[in-house]
């Protein structure tokens, strides 16, 4: 069906062009209109200029007071979390083209290690606050702090992790400060207006949504870790740390940290985001019996098994294992992808990988459509075919 053009608004400004998903747009000019656009253009004639109204200006003002491009460093007992470099690989990226400074937010008890290395991955200006009442991540302290930050220095981007902490201080703080927030956005830009686009897959991952918050500041999005690539160290890399303090007291907050336990429970699991070498299988295994072969692949070739929603909705495998929107992001150098049909919601969490092979009987299925190689076949032929050449290779 043509999409419908309302010619009283239409101005030919091309946006729709531009953000058509399915390139199934393009701007057609009658004769007369491209005659009349050619003598505009001989006569050098200048696009009319629409007269802003006092609402627009005084957005325009507002914006023009936020720069800056801030990440903030996350970091459990002086452990970052890697997903903040990452951010900052990202950050430096948004920077460049706004032609403004990437920063750092380094909120802790004794962190003027990680303020370094803040550098060392890229940013220009580290904003830190160290005190004791810092040493846990609690929100009430961390919302306070980071709140003070923005309303002194004004960041136009904040960037967070969506991790348990990032989602959960980034929430936070956007409502405080009355701004827009992005959740577990798998690509950011800048738009010809200096805007940030955050992109995110929408309706239950059916379509991506570029989503903007052109009229208020800071613009702020949480990226999973593995989503954006990791940058290079630049060794010897300094820049200028801004220390800050806070009015955060002890007595003001509500929540005490008594004790932290570890989950020993899942200690010996490897976690898959981090794992450089996936084999995954989905409804195609049949039953849990059936990831052994998965394993044995694995085994042979030290990498890790992961599964699809659907086998860890079948209860064969558990979520820590669920690649995908609502499981982990990763991005191996190798991922096996075994009786996986490649939904999108699948997708969006292993398509970056560095090599994708994919197993499955159905030629059609849509993960050969993301896959470097594919096998049209029986998985229960091919892999343990697989595994006995590798085993062999081996020995
Ligand atoms: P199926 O789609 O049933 O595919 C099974 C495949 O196995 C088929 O392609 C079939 O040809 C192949 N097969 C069967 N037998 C064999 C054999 N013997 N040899 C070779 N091939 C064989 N899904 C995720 O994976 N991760 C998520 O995080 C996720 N989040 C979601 C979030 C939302 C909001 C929604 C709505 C859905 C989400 N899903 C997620 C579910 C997703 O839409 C799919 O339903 C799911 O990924 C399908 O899993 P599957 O590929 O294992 O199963």
């Amino acid at each position: 069906e043509s999409p419908i053009i309302n010619e009283e608004k239409c101005i030919g400004c091309v946006k729709c062009v531009k953000v058509c998903p399915a390139d199934a747009i393009f701007m057609y000019f009658t004769e007369e209109e491209q005659k009349i656009l050619a003598e505009l253009e001989k006569a050098g004639a200048e696009p009319e200029v629409e007269e802003l109204s006092d609402e627009d200006k005084a957005i325009a003002e507002m914006l023009r007071q936020y720069n800056g491009v801030w990440v903030f460093v996350e970091q459990t007992e002086g452990e970052v979390a890697e997903v903040s470099w990452e951010l900052l690989g990202e950050g430096r990226k948004l920077a460049d083209k706004l032609k403004t400074e990437l920063c750092a937010v380094v909120i802790g008890e004794g962190v003027e290690g990680l303020c370094k290395e803040s550098f060392i991955y890229g940013a220009d200006k580290v904003y830190t606050i160290d005190e004791p009442v810092f040493k846990y991540y609690r929100t009430q302290a961390y919302h306070e702090a980071m709140c003070g930050l923005v309303e002194k220095y004004k960041p136009e981007i904040i960037l967070m992790g969506a991790t348990g902490m990032g989602r959960d201080l980034a929430g936070a703080v956007a409502t405080e400060v009355a701004t827009g927030l992005t959740a577990d956005c798998t690509g950011l830009d800048i738009d010809d207006k200096g805007n940030l686009m955050q992109t995110r897959p929408a309706f239950g991952g059916n379509i991506m949504a570029t989503i903007m918050c052109d009229k208020h500041r800071p613009q702020m999005s949480t990226v999973r870790p593995h989503v954006m690539d990791m940058p290079e160290r630049q060794e010897g890399k300094s820049g200028e740390l801004i220390r800050e303090t806070s009015s955060v007291k002890e007595e003001d907050i509500f929540s005490k940290v008594l004790e932290i336990i570890k989950d020993k429970g899942h200690s010996n699991e490897e976690d898959i985001a981090g794992a450089e070498i996936i084999v995954s299988g989905g409804r195609g295994m049949m039953n849990s019996d059936n990831f052994k072969i998965l394993q044995e692949l694995a085994d042979a070739i030290g990498g890790t098994v992961g599964a699809s929603r659907s086998a860890v909705d079948a209860g064969w495998k558990p979520h820590s294992r669920q690649v995908g929107q609502t499981g982990k992001t990763v991005r191996p150098k190798l991922y096996i992808a075994c009786g996986i049909s490649g939904a999108i919601q699948h997708l969006v969490g292993m398509q970056d990988s560095d090599v994708v092979i994919a197993i499955n009987r159905d030629k059609e299925a849509p993960i050969f459509e993301v896959a470097t190689y594919g096998i049209v076949g029986d998985l229960f032929e091919i892999v343990p075919a697989l595994t006995k050449i590798l085993v062999q290779m081996k020995s």
